[in-house]
């Protein structure tokens, strides 16, 4: 069987924190793997990301809370949450889909649902990076969430207590206390909330680079090329056509490249629900005080992870079209507001990154078989999960293509749910 399986070719596109997982669990599953990224490693939303691997970030986005403020956020150019001119209609139908999911019977059902996968999140990444020698690339601290006010926490109580129900750890300190864990952050917060068994990678960067180094070590291939488009033969995919007019063969393909993985479905006549949302991050090397827990500011919309070379500071929700640039000024404004958390905070020198989540109208990931094609996966769509569910995706994808039974029902990732 394994003698078999190493000589299938599988070709995974897209070598982002989910598309690298992948390729690596099939190459540990004995199939002969080459990923074809036109970028470098880890440069699409993973560098962007908090890096944290977030266990308990079950509910969707499309929480009453967030369509409440939805619309006064996006006219204050300095709110969490923006839509670039000229993209309002395009979004339009995601966004009655994502306003759909609003529904308290919806919210319940796919926290429940994400909760299923990121359950196993932790430990599925911790396998992976023992399996790999990289056990060094995840830090041991949980995150800290903060609140300037008891009534902020209060407005989220409801959503903390079903992640407590889902089996979640979650504990409810005094700002007072938070400031005892984390010397650096303002006095005066009310309220936090410690994230206890999320973790942060050391670097989100290095993160994907490390598992692209091992992947190449171990015999697998990265191809620097953009694929365009499929050659089918009846039901069956039989290569991949990049940008350069070549063809890649293989037996299996993954398509795995993030927020323009909708484009490369619709070449397979599948349409996909999906936004590439943007999100911004500027890292400091010598941000002038030393933080150890990732920091989430619950009002500012914003993280603060503690990576290896720095702090970064990382959040905002951007809708724009897939070829628009980025708007730094967002990125300026969240480092403005990391102040209010880290009040000594050097923001000179900052480097500033973006990046495009692909984000789904349930905030669901797909993990599927493009339908009526036998050798095609999708792992897409994980929008603010990412980094958390990529050693997750990884499992069930090689379980899928190998045929392996499923540990968990995979309907609710299906990419016909829309
Ligand atoms: C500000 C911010 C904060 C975040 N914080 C967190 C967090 O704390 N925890 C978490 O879990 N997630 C977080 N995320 C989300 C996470 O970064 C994404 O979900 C994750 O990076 C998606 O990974 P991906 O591999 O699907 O996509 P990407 O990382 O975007 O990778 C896709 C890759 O596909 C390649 N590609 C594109 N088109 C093609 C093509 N035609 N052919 C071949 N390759 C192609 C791209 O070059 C890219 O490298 C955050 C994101 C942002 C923006």
């Amino acid at each position: 069987m394994v003698g078999l399986k190493s000589m299938q070719k599988v070709i995974v596109i897209g070598g982002g924190v989910v598309g690298i997982s992948c390729a690596l669990k099939l190459q540990d599953d004995g199939y002969d793997v080459t990923v074809l990224e036109p970028g470098q490693p880890g440069e699409g939303a993973s560098w962007a990301s908090c890096g944290s691997i977030a266990v308990s970030e079950v509910v969707p986005l499309s929480k009453p809370g967030t369509l409440r403020r939805a619309p006064g956020w996006m006219l204050d150019p300095a709110g969490p949450l923006t839509l670039r001119a000229g993209s309002a209609l395009r979004v339009l139908p995601w966004f009655l889909r994502f306003a759909g999911n609003a529904r308290p019977s919806r919210i319940e059902a796919i926290s429940r649902e994400i909760s299923v996968l990121t359950r196993t999140a932790l430990v599925d990444t911790q396998a992976l990076l023992a399996s790999l020698g990289l056990s060094g690339l995840l830090r041991h601290q949980p995150v800290i969430e903060l609140y300037d006010s008891a009534r902020d926490l209060e407005h989220e109580r409801a959503f903390h207590d079903a992640r407590r129900a889902l089996g979640f750890e979650l504990e409810e300190i005094s700002g007072a206390q938070a400031a005892e864990m984390e010397p650096s952050i303002a006095a005066d917060f009310a309220r936090a909330v410690v994230l206890k068994d999320w973790r942060s990678v050391v670097d989100a960067k290095r993160f994907v680079a490390e598992l692209h180094r091992v992947f190449v070590e171990r015999g697998g291939q990265v191809r620097h090329i953009s694929a365009q488009g499929f050659a089918r033969e009846d039901q069956k995919v039989v290569a991949v056509q990049d940008d350069r007019g070549d063809t890649h063969v293989a037996d299996q393909f993954v398509i795995s490249a993030g927020a323009h993985s909708r484009r490369l479905a619709a070449e397979l006549d599948c349409s996909i629900q999906m936004e590439g949302v943007i999100g911004y991050q500027t890292s400091f090397d010598d941000p002038g005080v030393k933080v150890e827990h990732g920091l989430i500011y619950a009002k500012g919309g914003f993280g603060i992870t503690p990576y290896e070379s720095g702090l970064a500071v990382a959040g905002s929700i951007e809708f724009a079209h897939l070829d628009a640039q980025p708007n730094w000024k967002r990125a300026d404004i969240l480092v403005q507001k990391a102040k209010r958390v880290l009040p000594g905070l050097k923001t000179e020198d900052g480097l500033r990154r973006f990046g495009r989540r692909p984000l789904t109208p349930d905030t669901k990931p797909i993990i599927d078989r493009i339908p009526g094609i036998e050798n095609v996966m999708l792992a897409t769509g994980h929008g603010q999960l990412g980094v958390t569910l990529a050693a997750t995706t990884g499992r069930l994808i090689s379980d899928m293509i190998t045929g392996r039974p499923l540990p968990l029902d995979m309907a609710a990732y299906r990419v016909d749910r829309f």
